[in-house]
């Protein structure tokens, strides 16, 4: 099959955005947009005869721009988009989406799948990198919802991964970030929801320490319907500072907020029901001329002592912070079902620091330095959220044994590592 009708190359006029993901621009050889399976394995079979390093790209908001490449071939599969419903709440959606349009088709069938909070993330990355959204605690991570995915192996077969087909590379699919082959359409088991109580709830920023001491106890008892993520603000570009509680009630019992409200000064809140595919919103985007170093990392408990660390960091300034509540049902899911395995988390903090893309390389080790004192004491981290590639970073994502379990996956899926424009995996 020849590659040319699906094929953007330099001097094309969509060659300009084709190249771009959303914090990275390359020059690729080609970006390649297949709209079938068969595509995307003439695709791979390019890649292969010709030598050149790979990008696989879904919705192109990787923060380290995995999605593109220079003088290689991006497989690009946003063509792969399609949304349909196979009854039961079942429903396959292309790899290609993005959550914003599935949240929408799957809202006119009164579903909903917890995915991510932005409109124009990939459903290709979130899920394999175990997704984390508004529904977290009442339905688990996005991958706790997929029945079965469309693979197109390094060899070029297109397979089926569930849980009795080709089990290894389903398990290896649900958080191994990429490394396995080019999916081309996921199976995910749909909830019916309609709206959320969904908003913020805005608070003074006389105690940091205590508020998020406090909110991290109300999360422990809060009923599972209660997803909540504590957003601490510097005041910088778009980002007035404060600390501001989004929070999103998959049931209509708003008694649940309550003590929600008591742990710290309430200054404004907007709490209202909401259609759940509504609630996604559009990509911030970095003050111009700002590079944010970001980082993240999975904390079993957020005591004290931590609550103290995550104020002290977030007051030297020029640093968001978000703190995403877990458990419920995030928790109760045996590490070793799926490759994402950080399931006793009852908190992920994300962090990015802005700082200016000229300023001195110590500038930008200090904003590292500040935000070891929190990433020390976590158990790990989340590839959804990761702003660097080191081979430390990479040890984070896994536990020694699932990382282990997931080489073996990678030697039985993709033994030449065709696939390692991610947080890589060697065979
Ligand atoms: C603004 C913003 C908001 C976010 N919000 C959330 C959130 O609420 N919850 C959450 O869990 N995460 C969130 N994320 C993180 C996001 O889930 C990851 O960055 C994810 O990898 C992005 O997926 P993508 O398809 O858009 O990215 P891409 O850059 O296209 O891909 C990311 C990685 O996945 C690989 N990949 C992509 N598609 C495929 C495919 N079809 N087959 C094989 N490999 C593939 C790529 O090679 C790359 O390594 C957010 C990120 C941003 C920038």
């Amino acid at each position: 099959m020849t590659i040319d009708h699906f094929a953007i190359r330099p001097g094309d006029a969509d060659y300009d955005t084709a190249r771009a993901t959303i914090t990275r621009t390359a020059e690729p050889t080609v970006v390649l947009r297949p709209t079938s399976p068969a595509e995307v394995a003439a695709s791979i079979r390019h890649a292969r005869d010709e030598g050149l390093p790979l990008a696989v790209r879904s919705g192109g908001h990787n923060a380290l721009g995995f999605g593109t490449i220079d003088d290689g071939v991006v497989i690009d599969v946003s063509r792969l988009d399609q949304v349909e419903l196979l009854g039961d709440g079942r429903v396959r959606i292309g790899a290609g989406a993005t959550w914003g349009p599935a949240a929408a088709a799957l809202a006119q069938h009164g579903l909903a799948i917890t995915a991510g909070d932005t409109i124009s993330v990939g459903v290709g990355g979130l899920t394999q990198s175990g997704g984390i959204g508004w529904m977290v605690r009442k339905h688990g991570m996005t991958i706790d919802s997929l029945l079965a995915a469309e693979v197109v192996t390094a060899a070029g077969d297109v397979v089926r991964a569930s849980t009795t087909e080709n089990a290894d590379l389903f398990w290896a699919l649900r958080g191994g970030a990429g490394n396995f082959g080019v999916v081309t359409a996921f199976e995910f088991q749909a909830q019916p929801v309609t709206t959320v109580q969904f908003g913020t709830i805005s608070f003074a920023l006389d105690d940091v320490a205590q508020l998020v001491s406090r909110w991290a106890q109300v999360m422990r008892s809060a009923p599972e319907e209660l997803s909540a993520t504590l957003a601490l603000t510097p005041g910088l570009g778009d980002f007035p500072a404060g600390a501001t509680l989004f929070v999103c009630l998959a049931s209509d019992d708003t008694a649940a907020l309550e003590p929600l409200r008591a742990i710290g000064p309430v200054v404004a809140e907007s709490v209202s029901e909401r259609a759940y595919a509504e609630i996604l919103e559009e990509a911030p985007h970095a003050p111009d001329g700002i590079l944010p170093v970001i980082g993240n990392t999975l904390l079993t408990t957020l005591d004290e002592p931590l609550a103290e660390a995550i104020a002290e960091a977030y007051a030297v300034g020029g640093r968001v912070i978000f703190l995403r509540g877990l458990g419920g049902a995030f928790g109760r899911v045996d590490p070793a079902d799926t490759a994402f395995a950080h399931r006793a988390a009852e908190v992920l903090v994300v962090s990015a620091a802005f700082v200016p893309v000229d300023a001195p390389q110590e500038q930008f080790d200090a904003a590292r330095a500040v935000w070891r004192t929190i990433a020390d004491r976590g158990i790990g981290s989340y590839s959804g959220f990761l702003g660097t590639n080191s081979d430390e970073d990479v040890a984070a994502l896994w536990p020694a044994e699932t990382l282990e379990r997931l080489r073996e996956a990678k030697r039985a899926w993709d033994p030449d590592n065709l696939f390692r424009r991610n947080f890589n995996i060697a065979p």
